[in-house]
């Protein structure tokens, strides 16, 4: 078992290590399966290049996106299990706030087990009522915040829309739609995890997988022909 001064210096390795290996790496994968698909499809739709590659390239980039981020999680559980700086009992990563938490009760955050030879004898959770009410008020606040935020969106493109005065991009569906995939996304990165606090990184994956269907269905929508994937050959 190690000790919390060990800990502290392993945490304190692993900082060093993720923010000069994985970080910088995570950008390279994200600019590679994101913005270049993009940036390549923008430019061959304005060249006038085959619909059908286009379409392929902007599907690549936000599936790439999802791939980035579960690329991200997966070197960040590489990088905390070489440092050791797991749960023995249960797994979990004893790094940034589950860490803080730990190397102040000495116990696993999420199994409450015991994992330092000098445990400070702290609860996990001091107070857990006080939690509740922080929890609720973070809740109220970001569904209030989003909510607000979604009315100025609407209430700023939907006149412009209806007076005929919106740029050609913006139409119907992304007038409807956009605003309400992010603003969406943000509550539910701020809610789901707080009521399944134990299914975090899943709610934090499902509510950006949801976000972005919304937000490629509102683009798809709006590109006429989208759907209509034909043969590129038949194509006049
Ligand atoms: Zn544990």
């Amino acid at each position: 078992m190690m000790t919390r001064d060990e800990m502290a210096r392993r945490q304190a390795a692993f900082q060093r290590d993720a923010n000069r290996r994985v970080l910088p790496a995570w950008l390279v994968v994200l600019f590679l399966t994101t913005f270049l698909p993009w940036g390549l499809g923008g430019n061959l739709r304005d060249s006038g290049g085959p619909k059908w590659v286009t379409h392929a390239l902007g599907a690549t980039g936000f599936v790439g996106v999802l791939a980035s981020v579960w690329w991200f999680g997966f070197r960040v559980n590489r990088f905390q299990r070489a440092h050791q700086l797991v749960c023995p009992h249960c797994g979990n990563g004893l790094a940034a706030r589950a860490g803080r938490a730990a190397l102040k009760t000495g116990r696993c955050g999420r199994c409450e087990t015991v994992i330092v030879a000098d445990p400070t004898g702290e609860p996990v959770s001091p107070d857990p009522a006080a939690r509740k009410v922080r929890d609720r008020r973070l809740v109220r606040l970001t569904m209030t915040g989003c909510a607000v935020g979604l009315l100025f969106a609407w209430a700023a493109w939907v006149p412009l829309k209806l007076m005929g005065e919106a740029p050609s991009h913006l139409t119907w569906p992304v007038v409807v739609l956009f605003p309400l995939a992010a603003f969406g996304w943000v509550t539910a990165i701020v809610v789901l995890p707080v009521q399944y606090p134990r299914r975090a990184t899943a709610c934090l994956f499902a509510a950006s997988a949801v976000a972005l269907v919304v937000a490629v269905l509102a683009a798809a929508l709006s590109v006429p022909g989208f759907f209509d994937l034909a043969d590129p050959a038949r194509q006049p």
